[in-house]
């Protein structure tokens, strides 16, 4: 058999592994544009539980990849001045560079060299192939050919979102929210090394205008938000890598496969950063798409339809809340009019999934505390 992945990030990478392991004899041709140390952001946080998965069924990649995680069990919420904790929601995390070059070796220990610095312009390159897997991310060539046998469609977010780093820690995942003469800001930050965090900064598209975003280069920009957020950053600076403003991309396919090409991770749907799973859901997809091969090794066909039959109801549930996250964040200037304990409550709860009793039995502080607030009436 013979497989052509266009893709090294999460997705591409860890189907490469997963279809070699299974099948030595297969010819796996993994092809990557940017060099093997290039790659855009900084961290990326997994949920605490989000690597269980692979625990049992691939313990060497796993133990590689904990080795490096950071790790907590509180989310931080800065608003109005005052810090607020959220007790047991638990977070790990990990540079992606660091990440992709774990799993670029865990390719190779099976056999798989990547081709790295290499661009696929048409399809047509990859003819001679039994299965295309589209792992090239959220502007993916493979959905872009085909985007109407897909059913593909990519709606924007109104937000603006620049993904800088930080050269100091943070003890928790942390979400600041600022208003300020130019308009509000929000950061998500949270560190990935023993130096490093992730600091997404996003505004409202007014913010954006008033702040004059759109006309700055990133360096501009760069100051521009560490002015806003100096209080956080205690004198640390913020630092760029293609830290450019962006909305975020909401993809979506009818269908997952169009004759023997198949879309995986950010190609076939993207969660928005808030619920920090998206590379997560590119690791289940295709574990999901591996297992539907071997199941099925005489016919691609049958392999492609058991891999969505099997995925898709798990992955509708969870682009539900990303898409249920990223709608509160599009009116986040609207919440900030709330009182801080009564703002971090409707943050944590913005999936609409948390009941009280559920909350309280997740963060039993947090709740506890609120309540005598509540009953305080100081907001
Ligand atoms: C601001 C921000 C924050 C995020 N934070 C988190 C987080 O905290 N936690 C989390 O789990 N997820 C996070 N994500 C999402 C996560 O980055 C993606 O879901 C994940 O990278 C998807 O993996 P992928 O392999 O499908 O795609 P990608 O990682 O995008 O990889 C696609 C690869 O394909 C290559 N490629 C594309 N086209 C071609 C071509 N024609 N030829 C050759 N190569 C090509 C690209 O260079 C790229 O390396 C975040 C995303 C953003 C934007």
């Amino acid at each position: 058999m013979k497989v052509a992945i266009l893709g090294g990030g999460p997705a591409g990478l860890y189907a490469a592994y997963l279809l070699k392991r299974q099948n030595p004899n297969a010819q796996i041709d993994l092809y990557e544009q940017n060099a093997a140390d290039v790659t855009f952001g900084f961290g990326v946080v997994l949920s605490d539980r989000a690597l269980e998965f692979l625990a049992a069924d691939d313990p060497e990649t796993h133990d590689a990849i904990v080795r490096d995680l950071e790790a907590w069990k509180d989310i931080t919420i800065r608003h109005q001045g005052q810090s607020i904790r959220i007790d047991g929601v638990g977070f790990t995390a990990v540079g992606r560079l660091r990440l992709l070059q774990i799993l670029q070796q865990r390719a190779r220990s099976v056999g798989v060299e990547p081709r790295f610095g290499v661009t696929v312009k048409s399809l047509d390159e990859l003819a001679d192939a039994d299965i295309v897997v589209a792992a090239d991310g959220v502007n993916s060539l493979v959905r872009r050919t085909h985007a109407e046998e897909f059913g593909a469609t990519v709606t924007y977010l109104n937000n603006r979102f620049a993904w800088f780093g930080a050269r100091r820690t943070f003890n928790t995942l942390t979400q600041t929210f600022r208003e300020t003469p130019l308009g509000h800001f929000n950061a998500h930050h949270y560190r990935f090394s023993p130096e490093l965090s992730t600091f997404i900064v996003e505004v409202d598209p007014e913010t954006f205008q008033s702040a004059g975003f759109e006309r700055m280069d990133e360096d501009a920009s760069r100051l521009l938000c560490q002015n806003v957020f100096a209080e956080e950053l205690e004198g640390a600076e913020l630092i760029c890598n293609r830290s450019i403003w962006r909305q975020f991309p909401i993809v979506h396919n009818d269908r997952w496969s169009v004759g023997n090409r198949v879309l995986v991770g950010d190609a076939l749907h993207t969660a928005h950063f808030s619920i920090g799973s998206g590379t997560r859901l590119a690791f289940e997809d295709v574990i999901a798409l591996a297992k539907a091969v071997g199941e099925h090794p005489n016919s691609v066909p049958d392999a492609l339809a058991a891999y969505e039959a099997a995925r898709r109801p798990i992955l509708q549930k969870l682009t539900h809340a990303a898409n249920t996250s990223a709608e509160w964040y599009e009116h986040f200037p609207e919440h900030m009019r709330l009182a801080p304990w009564e703002f971090a409550m409707s943050y944590i709860s913005r999936s609409g999934r948390l009941d009280r009793e559920r909350l309280r039995r997740m963060s039993p502080h947090f709740v506890q505390a609120y309540e005598e607030n509540s009953l305080q009436g100081t907001g």
